[in-house]
């Protein structure tokens, strides 16, 4: 019989949830506004509970607790949407009896472009969302970087252009990447959308001169195998990415290339809107698996006993 897996995709207007076996088998689907955490993750386990899945993924906005041994895995850190700080994702959920898994929204769609996607073969490599928002990803030998929380490569520092006095739409740092190249800050400077910008359009230039800054960062730091770009700022204007490979090539400066082919080191989503929800059912087969989420913290050794 097939094993049937949910998915769970978190965010800010809806949560999209999906019942499949695999990438190719998709056999339901649901939509659910996102309102308040009770009344959504409530219609969430409602969907979920229709169907015999064998383990649950779970990728949300954040930030979030993802160590299993904190007291408050799991739960939302404070967070810009009203209801929403502290939330507890995961605990729902424990009602199904299966393994669950937990990641960051753009965790998922990382791991779906590295399994499905844009970036098969590789074991490391960086997945960057520009969108009203700016959020990445790092895989690294295969596995998802947490860190102490979790990376939030969208709030990197970057240096500006010279004469380019945009105040910053980040309500922390204001002038940090998405401060200044996220699809708010397009909007906020120059009054229209990133698809919108003509060929000619200075925003393009500036567009792909930040977001090559933050590649060139994330390169010499992680030293990915590939750079898979996602979002609707980079897939909805096919004018920016080749912008993007030239000033990356520029900012270089002749130091040695992550590859001789820019083409393929930094590459265009594959999965597109697809993404979060086929990487929370990978999330899911790894957490029946045990290589991943809960599993692992309920297989864990509990520090104390290793100590005694
Ligand atoms: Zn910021």
């Amino acid at each position: 019989m097939t094993t049937l897996y949910g998915g769970l995709e978190g965010g800010g207007t809806k949560f999209n949830c999906i019942v499949a076996s695999g990438p190719d088998d998709i056999q339901a689907e649901r939509r659910i506004p996102t309102t308040t955490p009770a009344a959504t993750l409530a219609l969430a386990l409602d969907f979920f509970r229709e169907f015999p899945i064998a383990a649950l993924g779970i990728g949300c906005y954040g930030p979030m607790d993802l160590h299993p041994q904190s007291p408050t895995y799991g739960r939302l850190f404070a967070v810009s949407k009203p209801h929403w700080s502290h939330a507890d994702l995961l605990g729902p959920f424990r009602a199904l009896g299966v393994p669950l898994g937990l990641e960051t929204d753009v965790g998922i769609a990382a791991l779906a472009e590295i399994h499905w996607g844009a970036a098969q073969g590789c074991t490391d490599m960086v997945y960057l969302t520009v969108g009203t928002g700016i959020g990445g990803a790092s895989i690294v030998d295969g596995k998802l970087l947490h860190g102490r929380m979790h990376p939030e490569m969208g709030h990197i520092h970057i240096s500006r252009e010279p004469g380019d006095d945009f105040p910053g739409c980040c309500p922390f740092h204001a002038g940090c990447l998405q401060g200044l190249a996220s699809g708010k800050a397009i909007h906020e400077r120059w009054n229209t959308r990133a698809d919108q910008l003509s060929p000619g359009h200075p925003g393009l230039e500036l567009e792909a001169t930040y977001l090559a800054r933050a590649l060139l960062s994330f390169h010499y730091t992680l030293s990915p195998q590939r750079i898979v770009l996602g979002g609707g700022v980079t897939m909805d204007q096919p004018q920016l990415l080749p912008r993007v490979r030239e000033r990356f090539q520029e900012q270089l400066a002749g130091y040695q290339p992550p590859d001789d082919d820019l083409d393929r080191f930094i590459q265009p989503a594959a999965l597109g809107n697809r993404a979060g929800t086929l990487g929370a059912i990978h999330l899911a087969q790894r957490a029946l698996a045990g290589r991943d989420g809960e599993v692992d913290a309920v297989n864990a050794v509990n520090p104390v006993d290793a100590v005694g």
